[in-house]
Protein backbone atom coordinates (compact mmCIF):
# COMPACT_ATOMS: atom_id res chain seq x y z
CA UNK A 1 0.00 0.00 0.00
CA UNK A 2 1.31 3.54 -1.07
CA UNK A 3 1.04 6.55 0.91
CA UNK A 4 -0.26 8.19 -1.72
CA UNK A 5 -3.66 5.83 -1.78
CA UNK A 6 -4.97 7.56 1.36
CA UNK A 7 -4.39 10.84 0.26
CA UNK A 8 -3.19 12.24 -2.97
CA UNK A 9 -2.38 15.63 -4.66
CA UNK A 10 -5.43 16.78 -7.03
CA UNK A 11 -6.54 20.23 -8.87
CA UNK A 12 -8.94 20.96 -6.31
CA UNK A 13 -5.96 20.56 -3.38
CA UNK A 14 -4.98 17.04 -1.58
CA UNK A 15 -8.06 14.38 -1.92
CA UNK A 16 -8.41 11.12 -0.02
CA UNK A 17 -9.85 8.74 -2.24
CA UNK A 18 -11.01 5.87 -0.09
CA UNK A 19 -13.09 8.65 2.19
CA UNK A 20 -13.67 10.46 -0.93
CA UNK A 21 -13.35 13.88 0.82
CA UNK A 22 -11.09 17.01 -0.22
CA UNK A 23 -8.76 18.80 2.84
CA UNK A 24 -8.97 22.70 1.93
CA UNK A 25 -10.02 22.33 -1.44
CA UNK A 26 -8.91 25.07 -4.00
CA UNK A 27 -12.68 24.37 -5.89
CA UNK A 28 -16.38 23.48 -4.76
CA UNK A 29 -16.62 20.12 -3.95
CA UNK A 30 -18.90 17.05 -2.75
CA UNK A 31 -17.25 17.08 0.66
CA UNK A 32 -14.27 19.09 2.03
CA UNK A 33 -12.48 19.35 5.48
CA UNK A 34 -11.69 22.48 6.28
CA UNK A 35 -8.01 23.43 8.66
CA UNK A 36 -8.87 26.85 8.87
CA UNK A 37 -10.80 30.24 8.21
CA UNK A 38 -7.72 31.87 5.80
CA UNK A 39 -9.23 32.60 2.04
CA UNK A 40 -7.31 30.56 0.38
CA UNK A 41 -8.21 27.49 2.81
CA UNK A 42 -11.80 27.71 3.71
CA UNK A 43 -13.87 28.96 0.24
CA UNK A 44 -17.35 28.78 0.16
CA UNK A 45 -19.59 26.21 -2.36
CA UNK A 46 -19.05 23.15 -0.96
CA UNK A 47 -21.79 20.48 -0.74
CA UNK A 48 -20.95 19.25 2.23
CA UNK A 49 -18.16 20.87 5.32
CA UNK A 50 -16.21 19.41 7.99
CA UNK A 51 -13.92 21.99 10.32
CA UNK A 52 -13.80 22.97 14.31
CA UNK A 53 -16.85 24.90 15.51
CA UNK A 54 -14.41 28.27 15.22
CA UNK A 55 -13.92 27.53 11.81
CA UNK A 56 -17.09 27.04 10.62
CA UNK A 57 -18.58 30.40 12.52
CA UNK A 58 -15.51 32.35 10.53
CA UNK A 59 -16.52 31.12 7.01
CA UNK A 60 -20.64 31.63 8.29
CA UNK A 61 -18.82 35.34 9.53
CA UNK A 62 -16.92 35.64 5.67
CA UNK A 63 -19.23 34.08 3.34
CA UNK A 64 -22.48 33.85 5.00
CA UNK A 65 -24.35 31.68 6.81
CA UNK A 66 -25.28 29.57 3.43
CA UNK A 67 -21.58 29.14 2.79
CA UNK A 68 -21.82 25.32 2.45
CA UNK A 69 -24.26 22.99 1.62
CA UNK A 70 -24.01 21.48 4.97
CA UNK A 71 -21.77 21.55 7.96
CA UNK A 72 -20.34 18.96 10.45
CA UNK A 73 -18.48 20.92 13.23
CA UNK A 74 -15.46 18.75 14.97
CA UNK A 75 -13.88 19.37 18.12
CA UNK A 76 -10.16 18.77 18.64
CA UNK A 77 -9.22 14.76 19.54
CA UNK A 78 -12.95 14.28 18.58
CA UNK A 79 -13.19 11.20 15.77
CA UNK A 80 -15.15 10.67 12.73
CA UNK A 81 -15.49 8.06 10.36
CA UNK A 82 -16.01 9.42 6.55
CA UNK A 83 -16.55 6.37 4.09
CA UNK A 84 -14.41 3.81 6.36
CA UNK A 85 -11.57 6.33 7.00
CA UNK A 86 -10.86 7.80 10.45
CA UNK A 87 -10.67 12.08 10.44
CA UNK A 88 -10.07 13.76 13.75
CA UNK A 89 -8.75 17.57 14.30
CA UNK A 90 -5.68 18.19 16.39
CA UNK A 91 -4.81 22.48 17.23
CA UNK A 92 -2.14 23.95 14.89
CA UNK A 93 -1.77 26.59 16.65
CA UNK A 94 -2.45 29.34 13.45
CA UNK A 95 -5.25 31.19 13.94
CA UNK A 96 -8.65 30.67 16.44
CA UNK A 97 -9.82 27.13 15.59
CA UNK A 98 -7.20 26.13 13.36
CA UNK A 99 -6.66 22.43 13.15
CA UNK A 100 -4.48 20.05 11.61
CA UNK A 101 -6.35 17.23 9.73
CA UNK A 102 -5.54 13.76 10.93
CA UNK A 103 -6.36 10.65 8.59
CA UNK A 104 -6.13 7.26 9.57
CA UNK A 105 -6.75 4.07 7.37
CA UNK A 106 -5.78 0.78 7.41
CA UNK A 107 -2.78 1.45 10.24
CA UNK A 108 -1.57 4.35 8.36
CA UNK A 109 -1.99 8.15 9.47
CA UNK A 110 -1.20 10.56 7.45
CA UNK A 111 -1.22 14.61 8.90
CA UNK A 112 -2.21 17.96 7.37
CA UNK A 113 -0.98 20.51 9.02
CA UNK A 114 -2.67 23.20 7.38
CA UNK A 115 -0.77 26.93 8.44
CA UNK A 116 0.91 26.57 11.74
CA UNK A 117 3.31 27.76 14.41
CA UNK A 118 4.54 26.44 17.32
CA UNK A 119 4.68 29.07 19.18
CA UNK A 120 1.88 30.28 22.32
CA UNK A 121 -1.03 32.50 21.00
CA UNK A 122 -3.25 33.99 23.51
CA UNK A 123 -6.06 33.70 20.76
CA UNK A 124 -5.80 30.07 20.33
CA UNK A 125 -4.64 26.61 21.00
CA UNK A 126 -1.23 25.94 20.76
CA UNK A 127 -0.06 23.18 18.28
CA UNK A 128 -0.27 19.63 19.27
CA UNK A 129 2.40 17.05 17.80
CA UNK A 130 0.86 13.63 16.37
CA UNK A 131 2.84 10.86 15.37
CA UNK A 132 2.33 10.20 11.66
CA UNK A 133 4.06 8.14 8.86
CA UNK A 134 3.51 11.60 6.58
CA UNK A 135 3.66 14.78 7.82
CA UNK A 136 1.83 17.59 4.89
CA UNK A 137 3.48 20.54 6.34
CA UNK A 138 3.76 24.34 4.73
CA UNK A 139 6.78 26.21 4.07
CA UNK A 140 5.73 29.89 3.84
CA UNK A 141 8.71 30.75 5.71
CA UNK A 142 11.01 27.82 4.84
CA UNK A 143 14.42 29.70 4.21
CA UNK A 144 16.83 30.05 7.64
CA UNK A 145 16.72 33.61 7.00
CA UNK A 146 13.24 33.85 8.24
CA UNK A 147 13.59 33.58 12.37
CA UNK A 148 10.76 35.42 14.20
CA UNK A 149 11.80 36.58 16.95
CA UNK A 150 9.79 36.50 20.54
CA UNK A 151 6.57 38.35 20.06
CA UNK A 152 7.06 40.13 23.75
CA UNK A 153 9.97 42.33 22.12
CA UNK A 154 8.31 43.39 18.89
CA UNK A 155 5.22 44.84 20.98
CA UNK A 156 7.96 46.05 23.32
CA UNK A 157 9.10 47.78 20.17
CA UNK A 158 5.33 49.88 19.32
CA UNK A 159 5.07 50.43 22.95
CA UNK A 160 8.54 52.03 23.23
CA UNK A 161 7.84 54.54 19.74
CA UNK A 162 3.83 55.28 21.48
CA UNK A 163 5.83 57.04 24.50
CA UNK A 164 8.36 58.45 22.34
CA UNK A 165 6.08 59.99 20.24
CA UNK A 166 2.91 60.97 22.37
CA UNK A 167 1.74 63.59 19.91
CA UNK A 168 1.41 61.26 16.81
CA UNK A 169 -1.10 58.04 16.23
CA UNK A 170 0.27 54.70 15.78
CA UNK A 171 -0.96 52.89 12.94
CA UNK A 172 -0.56 49.42 12.94
CA UNK A 173 -1.70 47.21 9.90
CA UNK A 174 -2.84 43.71 10.64
CA UNK A 175 -4.88 40.94 8.87
CA UNK A 176 -8.13 40.76 9.88
CA UNK A 177 -8.08 37.00 10.95
CA UNK A 178 -5.76 36.20 13.39
CA UNK A 179 -3.04 38.71 13.29
CA UNK A 180 -5.20 41.68 14.36
CA UNK A 181 -6.76 39.91 17.44
CA UNK A 182 -3.24 38.20 18.36
CA UNK A 183 -1.86 41.97 18.66
CA UNK A 184 -4.33 43.29 20.77
CA UNK A 185 -3.97 40.37 23.07
CA UNK A 186 -0.52 40.96 23.19
CA UNK A 187 -0.74 44.99 23.91
CA UNK A 188 -2.72 43.95 26.64
CA UNK A 189 -0.49 40.69 28.22
CA UNK A 190 1.88 43.57 27.69
CA UNK A 191 0.12 45.88 30.50
CA UNK A 192 -1.10 48.13 27.65
CA UNK A 193 -4.93 49.01 29.19
CA UNK A 194 -6.43 51.92 27.36
CA UNK A 195 -8.74 52.00 24.42
CA UNK A 196 -7.54 50.35 20.90
CA UNK A 197 -8.71 51.62 18.47
CA UNK A 198 -10.14 49.55 15.27
CA UNK A 199 -10.90 50.16 10.96
CA UNK A 200 -14.15 48.95 10.58
CA UNK A 201 -13.12 46.07 8.79
CA UNK A 202 -12.15 44.22 11.89
CA UNK A 203 -15.10 44.80 13.71
CA UNK A 204 -17.23 41.77 12.95
CA UNK A 205 -14.17 39.23 13.47
CA UNK A 206 -13.06 41.00 16.75
CA UNK A 207 -16.50 40.14 18.01
CA UNK A 208 -16.28 36.36 16.83
CA UNK A 209 -12.98 36.16 18.56
CA UNK A 210 -14.77 37.43 21.01
CA UNK A 211 -17.66 35.10 21.42
CA UNK A 212 -15.33 32.48 21.70
CA UNK A 213 -13.92 33.27 24.71
CA UNK A 214 -10.66 35.69 23.52
CA UNK A 215 -10.93 38.67 25.74
CA UNK A 216 -9.50 41.71 23.68
CA UNK A 217 -10.33 44.44 26.12
CA UNK A 218 -11.35 47.80 25.79
CA UNK A 219 -11.98 48.66 21.78
CA UNK A 220 -14.00 51.63 19.92
CA UNK A 221 -14.34 52.39 16.50
CA UNK A 222 -11.36 54.80 14.78
CA UNK A 223 -14.34 57.14 13.88
CA UNK A 224 -15.36 60.49 14.42
CA UNK A 225 -13.77 62.61 17.13
CA UNK A 226 -10.85 65.43 16.31
CA UNK A 227 -7.54 64.42 15.13
CA UNK A 228 -5.65 65.31 18.21
CA UNK A 229 -8.15 63.16 19.83
CA UNK A 230 -5.65 60.38 18.48
CA UNK A 231 -2.49 61.36 19.66
CA UNK A 232 -0.81 58.74 21.91
CA UNK A 233 -3.46 56.48 20.27
CA UNK A 234 -2.95 53.24 18.99
CA UNK A 235 -5.18 52.02 16.18
CA UNK A 236 -5.43 48.66 14.08
CA UNK A 237 -5.93 48.55 10.85
CA UNK A 238 -6.35 46.19 7.39
CA UNK A 239 -2.53 46.37 5.81
CA UNK A 240 -4.14 48.70 2.97
CA UNK A 241 -6.23 51.10 5.00
CA UNK A 242 -2.82 52.31 6.54
CA UNK A 243 -2.06 53.52 3.09
CA UNK A 244 -4.93 55.14 2.07
CA UNK A 245 -6.97 58.15 2.57
CA UNK A 246 -8.10 56.68 5.49
CA UNK A 247 -5.30 56.86 7.03
CA UNK A 248 -5.26 60.98 7.02
CA UNK A 249 -7.46 61.31 9.89
CA UNK A 250 -4.89 60.73 12.17
CA UNK A 251 -2.19 62.52 13.33
CA UNK A 252 1.15 62.31 11.80
CA UNK A 253 0.82 58.41 11.92
CA UNK A 254 3.36 56.43 13.26
CA UNK A 255 2.80 53.10 9.98
CA UNK A 256 3.34 49.99 11.49
CA UNK A 257 3.32 46.39 9.97
CA UNK A 258 3.28 42.71 11.86
CA UNK A 259 4.21 40.27 9.32
CA UNK A 260 7.00 37.92 9.47
CA UNK A 261 7.15 39.45 5.93
CA UNK A 262 8.75 42.52 8.22
CA UNK A 263 12.35 40.38 8.64
CA UNK A 264 12.61 41.44 4.70
CA UNK A 265 13.89 45.51 5.24
CA UNK A 266 13.27 46.11 1.93
CA UNK A 267 9.23 45.14 1.63
CA UNK A 268 8.97 47.34 5.25
CA UNK A 269 10.29 49.96 2.86
CA UNK A 270 8.20 49.32 -0.20
CA UNK A 271 5.44 49.41 1.65
CA UNK A 272 6.41 52.96 3.07
CA UNK A 273 6.53 51.45 6.88
CA UNK A 274 7.72 53.42 9.56
CA UNK A 275 7.67 50.69 12.18
CA UNK A 276 7.83 46.67 11.32
CA UNK A 277 6.64 44.75 13.54
CA UNK A 278 8.35 40.90 12.76
CA UNK A 279 5.01 39.03 13.83
CA UNK A 280 3.90 36.10 11.73
CA UNK A 281 1.33 33.35 12.79
CA UNK A 282 3.60 31.20 10.26
CA UNK A 283 6.21 29.02 11.58
CA UNK A 284 9.53 30.29 11.15
CA UNK A 285 12.93 28.24 10.03
CA UNK A 286 13.33 26.73 13.19
CA UNK A 287 9.89 25.58 14.04
CA UNK A 288 9.45 24.13 10.76
CA UNK A 289 12.45 21.89 10.99
CA UNK A 290 12.38 21.44 14.77
CA UNK A 291 8.34 20.02 13.65
CA UNK A 292 9.89 17.29 11.44
CA UNK A 293 12.72 16.33 13.15
CA UNK A 294 10.41 15.81 16.29
CA UNK A 295 7.42 14.00 14.46
CA UNK A 296 9.79 12.19 12.56
CA UNK A 297 7.68 10.97 9.85
CA UNK A 298 8.40 8.22 7.15
CA UNK A 299 7.35 11.28 4.51
CA UNK A 300 7.51 14.95 4.48
CA UNK A 301 5.43 16.34 1.77
CA UNK A 302 5.73 19.90 1.47
CA UNK A 303 2.08 21.68 0.27
CA UNK A 304 3.77 25.21 -0.52
CA UNK A 305 5.60 28.31 0.60
CA UNK A 306 9.91 28.07 0.08
CA UNK A 307 9.77 24.21 -0.49
CA UNK A 308 13.75 24.27 -1.64
CA UNK A 309 15.61 25.11 1.69
CA UNK A 310 13.15 22.49 3.15
CA UNK A 311 13.88 19.48 1.17
CA UNK A 312 17.80 20.14 1.31
CA UNK A 313 17.41 19.84 4.94
CA UNK A 314 15.74 16.73 4.52
CA UNK A 315 17.75 15.37 2.55
CA UNK A 316 21.13 16.46 4.78
CA UNK A 317 19.14 15.04 7.82
CA UNK A 318 17.71 11.71 6.10
CA UNK A 319 14.42 12.78 5.98
CA UNK A 320 12.35 11.72 3.34
CA UNK A 321 10.78 14.40 1.30
CA UNK A 322 8.97 15.56 -1.81
CA UNK A 323 7.54 19.11 -3.05
CA UNK A 324 3.65 18.47 -3.92
CA UNK A 325 3.87 22.34 -5.27
CA UNK A 326 0.00 22.65 -4.92
CA UNK A 327 -1.54 25.55 -6.23
CA UNK A 328 -4.14 28.22 -5.18
CA UNK A 329 -2.09 28.69 -1.08
CA UNK A 330 -0.40 31.38 -0.06
CA UNK A 331 -2.36 33.54 -2.80
CA UNK A 332 -3.78 35.86 -0.18
CA UNK A 333 -0.84 35.01 2.09
CA UNK A 334 -0.38 38.70 2.07
CA UNK A 335 -3.62 38.21 3.60
CA UNK A 336 -2.59 36.12 6.85
CA UNK A 337 1.46 36.25 6.98
ZN1 LIG B 1 -3.63 30.66 7.18
ZN1 LIG C 1 -2.42 29.68 3.91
Amino acid sequence: MKYEDLLCPSPAGLYCKPGDFHIDPVRAVDRAVITHGHSDHARSGHARVLATRETLAIMGERYGEDFAGATQPLGYHQKTDINGVTVSLAPAGHVLGSAQAVVKWKGMTMVVSGDFKRRRDPTCALFEPVGCEVFITEATFGLPVFRHPPDTDEIAKLLKSVAQFPERAHLVGAYALGKAQRVICLLREAGYDRTIYVHGALERLNALYEAHGVKLGPLAPATGGKKADFAAAIIIAPPSATQDRWSRRFPDPVVCFASGWMRVRARARQGGVELPLILSDHADWDELTMTAAEIRPDELWITHGEEDALLRWASLNGQKARALSLVGYGEDEGEEA
